[in-house]
């Protein structure tokens, strides 16, 4: 007995040949049980098939939608990151412009404050030596009136 090549069995089974070749292939199945197991087999898998394909589809489908959803998220979050980022570094970069403002003027009155400080610190130095040298002469004086306190007695 020749039986039908597995392609044919596969195309009869799924309804896709000829009717002339159905029809042979009706006949050989009428008297073999080999090709019917077959069939009964493309059957039985196709069912299986059927039955894992359907959840495992929607599945996929559901994980693609998840995968999707997630990415979509994912990007928003990290557009919204991004935009909180720029947000801070503005803000830094703002505190930083108006620190380096603050202190570009912080050095020219540190400088001044400095300065000042200098003059002062000058100052009292010669103050107190004008103080000294005003300070020498009174005691020159109260040397010298001593002096003259005595000059005149020297002189009489
Ligand atoms: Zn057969």
């Amino acid at each position: 007995m020749k039986h039908p090549p597995f392609e044919i069995l596969q195309d009869y089974f799924e309804n896709a040949l000829a009717d002339s070749l159905e029809n042979r292939v009706k006949e050989h199945l009428l008297v073999c049980d080999q090709c019917n197991r077959m069939l009964a087999d493309f059957a039985v898998i196709e069912t299986k098939v059927l039955k894992r394909q359907a959840p495992d589809l929607s599945m996929q489908a559901q994980q693609r939608i998840f995968a999707d959803a997630k990415k979509m998220l994912a990007q928003r979050g990290q557009q919204k990151r991004a935009h909180v980022e720029r947000q801070e570094k503005l803000k830094e970069l703002v505190v930083e412009w108006q620190e380096k403002l603050s202190f570009d003027w912080r050095v020219p009155a540190l400088q001044f404050c400095s300065l000042s400080l200098v003059l002062a610190m000058v100052v009292a130095v010669e103050t107190n030596q004008t103080e000294e040298t005003t300070y020498q002469p009174i005691s020159t004086d109260v040397q010298v009136s001593t002096y003259q306190d005595v000059t005149p007695q020297e002189g009489e």
